[in-house]
């Protein structure tokens, strides 16, 4: 003879799978995440329409003046607490390269859809499953998103709500009290159970009683279930996660400035190319051959790997033309080296000749 199940016997959240009806269309759906990845139906690719050649850019290589190379150091210089600015206003700008560089960015926008069992107390809501089929989860209309931002939407799908016994309390509604162990009262602490104080003294705390109410469960030995709050029934459905993301990856075609690739994640330049369409094709023509071949590349990758997991709604090609200008300048009979980057002019001088203003005084 097996014992009759407790409340304790199961754990405390999640309700044993098979708790939840086989919900047709739904069949993987698990409770408590995971498991519910739906990879999308077949999508159905446009025909490849012919793509106008990306127009030729015309551009010209922005070059700063010495101007604009001072006063970038001179901001850098202030930025910094203990930076003297003697470099700046006495050093002599001896030369100043160009090291522009490209910067092509894919972005491929997707929605990702997965299902989850999710469980809350019954409040008289319009129980509706096996009335009808539910849709498909690639049926049910969600949001329009916006391209190319994150977000994330939860749709309760229809015809999947059913009433489940709360397995917490196994319908009664209440749980026994932990603090107490369902008594409804302690030993009371002040006469620690005698009932009495110094002797004859009745004690005041328990009038005689030796036990105190359990103040957790005012002396009823139970609390309202937490899982159901009471209402003895929970009600399960299928929840549907829509996610879109904007997966992004940059190829920088790489320069000899010396200034490090990395330092290039914090500027803009000066957009050349912007093609945004629903699957994008590799640029063709381009003056660099590194950032056609970077382009291939990346598309490929892009797709194969967002269209197996996810649908794609929309992709996105930029080129950049990011300017970097190497500052040779001479101060107290030695050369020193800057860099003047990005649209933002920001600078790196990571052998600047005066970070303590105190010693060069
Ligand atoms: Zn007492
Ligand atoms: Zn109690
Ligand atoms: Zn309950």
């Amino acid at each position: 003879m097996s014992a009759p199940p407790t409340a304790d016997s199961y754990g405390a959240s999640a309700p044993p799978y098979s708790a939840f009806d086989n919900m047709p269309g739904y069949e993987g759906t698990l409770s408590g995440g995971g498991g519910g990845f739906l990879p999308p139906p077949m999508p159905s690719f446009p025909s490849p329409s012919p793509q106008p050649e990306p127009s030729q850019p015309h551009w010209t290589i922005p070059s700063i003046s010495e101007e604009t190379a001072r006063d970038a150091l001179a901001l850098f210089a202030s930025s910094k607490c203990c930076y003297s600015k003697a470099p700046v206003k006495d050093g002599v700008i001896s030369s100043m390269e160009a090291f522009n560089t490209y910067r092509y960015r894919l972005e491929t926008f997707t929605e990702s859809r997965s299902t989850e069992w999710s469980q809350k107390p019954y409040n008289g809501e319009p129980v509706d499953a096996f009335t009808q089929q539910p849709p498909g989860p690639w049926d049910i209309v969600a949001q329009a998103p916006t391209f190319f931002k994150d977000s994330k939407q939860v749709i309760k799908v229809p015809y999947t709500s059913s009433l489940k016994q709360c397995h917490d309390c196994l319908g009664m509604g209440r749980s026994p009290c932990k603090t107490c162990s369902g008594a409804g009262n302690k030993v009371c602490w002040v006469c620690n159970g005698s009932g009495f104080r110094h002797g004859e003294d009745r004690c005041h705390h328990c009038n005689g009683r030796g036990r105190d109410n359990c103040a957790q469960c005012n002396g009823h030995g139970s609390k309202i279930c937490s899982t159901c709050n009471g209402k003895r029934q929970l009600l399960a459905c299928i929840n549907l996660t829509i996610k879109w993301t904007n997966n992004s990856s940059d190829y920088v075609v790489e320069q000899s400035s010396g200034l490090l690739l990395e330092n290039l994640n914090k500027v803009t330049g000066k957009e050349l190319f912007n093609d945004s369409r629903y699957l994008v094709y590799p640029v063709m023509g381009f003056p660099d051959p590194n950032v056609v071949s970077a382009a291939e590349r990346l598309i490929r990758e892009h797709q194969t790997e967002y269209s197996q997991t996810s649908r794609i709604l929309q992709q996105r090609q930029t080129i950049e033309l990011i300017p970097i200008t190497k500052v040779n300048y001479r101060w107290k009979g030695k050369t020193h080296v800057y860099f003047v980057y990005g649209n933002e002019f920001k600078v790196n001088a990571d052998n600047y000749p005066a970070t303590c203003c105190c010693a060069v005084m």
